[in-house]
């Protein structure tokens, strides 16, 4: 059953939610491409997960050293920044930590050694459910393109969560340094043409506000700025929401 009041954060057409008698942890994995991406794409419900409780931890594929226009940036010092940024907008939304692998932004190939850290990810935090970018998605909604750093991490992020996390002869290595195969039970996929979940975040838009707002490297996070992000994440009744492309997988 779900001890988590699962059902109340998803809507009525969860199955059944994680299973603690079972052995699943109230765990979630936010796997982004770039500093900040994690909090523009499921910034609200990384705050709602963990004030039901729930431990987000957040990953981060590239080191966001391309995230400037700016003539003669230091980009040693860019990562730096980025990284701090993207601790401080994670401790906004109540997430546990933020893990960084450090590929080069901009540059990131969807191969086998991208796989392998993903999946070490997974492995060792064992999450009931992984958000990431729908790696299906060039353009999305005839308006944006996805960029393929998004495409790559969501790509090989699909590939860890089945089968390379859950089947012991991928990367064998990882079970001799003690790591045990695990299976997420739940993917949710943003940046989609294919959602067909909404979830309200409606008592946690603020707190997504303020995570957006640590990222000052990006964002000159201006009035407009903000009522130009809740316009988008405002539905026909007036909600605020983020939505996803939900897959549940069968125990
Ligand atoms: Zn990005």
């Amino acid at each position: 059953m779900a001890p988590s009041g699962l059902e109340d954060l998803f809507g009525n057409e969860v199955s059944d939610g994680p299973n603690v008698e079972e052995g699943d942890l109230l765990r979630a994995m936010v796997i982004a491409g770039h500093p900040d991406d994690s909090d523009v794409g499921a910034g609200g419900i990384t705050a709602k997960l963990a004030a039901a409780g729930w431990e987000v931890r957040i990953v981060v594929a590239t080191d966001g050293s391309k995230g400037s226009s700016e003539e003669n940036v230091n980009q040693e010092e860019l990562i730096s920044k980025r990284i701090i940024e993207q601790n401080n907008a994670s401790k906004q939304l109540g997430a546990k930590d933020v893990r960084f692998l450090n590929f080069v932004d901009g540059e990131l190939e969807y191969n086998r050694t991208l796989i392998e850290k993903i999946t070490k990810e997974i492995r060792i935090f064992k999450p009931y459910a992984v958000y990431t970018h729908d790696p299906e998605a060039i353009i999305i909604n005839n308006s944006f393109v996805s960029h393929s750093d998004h495409r790559a991490t969501g790509l090989a992020t699909v590939d860890s969560v089945y089968p390379t996390a859950r089947d012991r002869l991928n990367f064998p290595d990882h079970l001799e340094e003690g790591l045990e195969t695990h299976k997420v039970r739940e993917l949710f996929l943003w940046g989609t043409n294919q959602s067909n979940l909404e979830i309200d975040i409606s008592n946690f838009f603020e707190k997504k506000i303020d995570a957006l707002k640590e990222h000052k490297s990006q964002f000159d996070f201006t009035e407009e700025m903000q009522n130009r992000f809740l316009e988008r994440w405002k539905n026909e009744e007036g909600k605020y929401t983020e939505k996803f492309r939900r897959i549940v997988f069968h125990r």
